[in-house]
Parts: C-alpha cells; sequence; structure tokens
C-alpha cells in the first residue's frame, strides 16, 4: 500500500533522508524508531505531501504521489493524520470535531459515521464536549477518530501519546493497535519509544542521520539487527 523508493530530501546541506526505501503491505502498522533528529518527523510530512522530494519516489495505494517534478496535496492523498499536540479546533465540540473531516456524504450519514467513531474510541459519552472539557488521552482519542472518519488508506501517526503519562501511553497504544486492526488501516507511527513501538508494530524502521539503517518484522529488527547501530538502539545486542 505504501511505497517509499530511494527518497533524499535535504534541507541546505543537512541530508535528511538519504536513498530512504522501505514498503508496506495494507493493513500494516510500521513504526519509526532513531534517534532525536535523524529525519523521522521529515519522513512522516514527505509521506503527508508536506514536504516536496529531490529523488526518488512515493507511492500510495499504487499511486504514485511523489516525485522530484510531482508533489500531490495532502488532502488528495487518502491519508488521515495525528500528530502529538492534539490539534482539535477548540471551538468545536468533539462531534463537529470529527464531522468536519467527512466530505461529500448526506447530514444522516455523516452523523451516523460520526456516532460509529465516537463508540470505536470509546468516546460516546464525550459527543457534545468541548476541547478544553477533556483530557489530554480524550483529545487524543478524538483526534483518531477524526483522522479515521474519512476511511483513508494510510494513516500517519507523530509521537501520538508522547504528551501523556506512561501509563495511559501504553493503554492507549494497545487500544489503538486494537482499532487500526479492526478497520484494517495501515498505519504508520513516529516514536521514540521503543517498547511502544514493539508492542504494536508490524513493521519497525530504525533510522540514523537520514539513512534506513534496518526495515523488518519487528521480530527480526530486535532479534537480528542489522548493524551497529540498530543493535545499540534496540534490540538486545546480539
Ligand atoms: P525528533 O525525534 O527530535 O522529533 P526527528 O527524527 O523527527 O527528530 P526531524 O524533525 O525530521 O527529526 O528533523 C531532521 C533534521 O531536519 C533536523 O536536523 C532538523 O533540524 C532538520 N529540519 C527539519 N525540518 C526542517 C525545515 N523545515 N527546515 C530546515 N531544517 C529542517
Amino acid at each position: 500500500l505504501l511505497q517509499v523508493e530511494q527518497v533524499c530530501k535535504s534541507f541546505g546541506t543537512n541530508q535528511v533522508a538519504n536513498e530512504v526505501s522501505f514498503s508496506m503491505a495494507k493493513g500494516e502498522i510500521g513504526c519509526l524508531l532513531g534517534p532525536s533528529g535523524c529525519g523521522k518527523t521529515t519522513l512522516l510530512r514527505v509521506i503527508a505531501g508536506f514536504e516536496a522530494i529531490d529523488k526518488g519516489l512515493v507511492q500510495i495505494n499504487g499511486k504514485v504521489v511523489s516525485t522530484p517534478i510531482l508533489n500531490v496535496p495532502p488532502e488528495n492523498r487518502s491519508i488521515g493524520m495525528v500528530f502529538q499536540d492534539y490539534a482539535l479546533f477548540p471551538h468545536l465540540t468533539a462531534l463537529q470535531n470529527i464531522e468536519f473531516g467527512i466530505r461529500g456524504k448526506t447530514s444522516r450519514l455523516r452523523k451516523e459515521k460520526v456516532k460509529t467513531m465516537l463508540d470505536l474510541v470509546g468516546m460516546a459519552e464525550a459527543a457534545d464536549k468541548y476541547p478544553h472539557e477533556l483530557s489530554g488521552g480524550q483529545q487524543q482519542r478524538v483526534a483518531l477518530a477524526r483522522a479515521l472518519a474519512p476511511e483513508p488508506e494510510l494513516l500517519l501517526l507523530d509521537e501520538p501519546f508522547s504528551n501523556l503519562d506512561a501509563l495511559l501511553r501504553d493503554r492507549l497504544t494497545v487500544e489503538v493497535r486494537d482499532i487500526l486492526k479492526e478497520l484494517g488501516t495501515t498505519a504508520l507511527m513516529v516514536t521514540h519509544n521503543q517498547h511502544e513501538a514493539f508492542s504494536v508494530a508490524d513493521k519497525i524502521g530504525v533510522l540514523f542521520y537520514g539513512t534506513m539503517q534496518q526495515w523488518g518484522n519487528a521480530y527480526d529488527v530486535y532479534h537480528r539487527p542489522a548493524s551497529l547501530e540498530v543493535a545499540t538502539f534496540v534490540g538486545d545486542g546480539a
């Protein structure tokens, strides 16, 4: 469903993606790991269409969306996004926030969809509450519902739970995994929390200074690290 081929991206002389290649099958959950500043967020922004690339290719669901001379805008990529800081509209209720992203349906169908999504994330009671009336964890649930409501092919998550306490983060991580699996949504998540990554991911990618050191099954990355960098960063050091 997602194909990233030999993508290069520089900001001035700072090369933050260096021939990055990996792919994901439909329904898979992938996690990008790596030290701070290694280029995880930039890669996500490239896939979302917020950054043009210098070299290479990105395909989503068989459609070429990025090349050095093409950059399909985010709204035409069939992606959903959840970021670290809950970007809910403060003046809209949970229900209205979720409804906002659903286009091209009748009002009744939209309302039904919103209700389904609120149920799915366990927030049925909060439909008419405003973001400031919700806790951080509840806001992230609404943000997830909003991102998933338009039924995107690919969900991109950038440190979605890093503002939350460890216990809640672990619980939400598992819940999100179950929701994504139930919907069959392909998702790519950036985190620097290894525990979080290994508890949700089918595939793990480890980035070091713009280079994808390893992309593979979570088990393999943990037990058979491809390089010393990966071994020292994740895994059992084998
Ligand atoms: P963190 O884990 O700290 O969030 P990251 O792995 O997500 O880091 P990026 O945010 O992708 O890393 O940043 C990678 C590099 O690209 C950094 O050196 C950063 O300063 C640089 N960078 C990111 N965005 C821009 C920009 N718009 N203009 C110039 N440099 C940028």
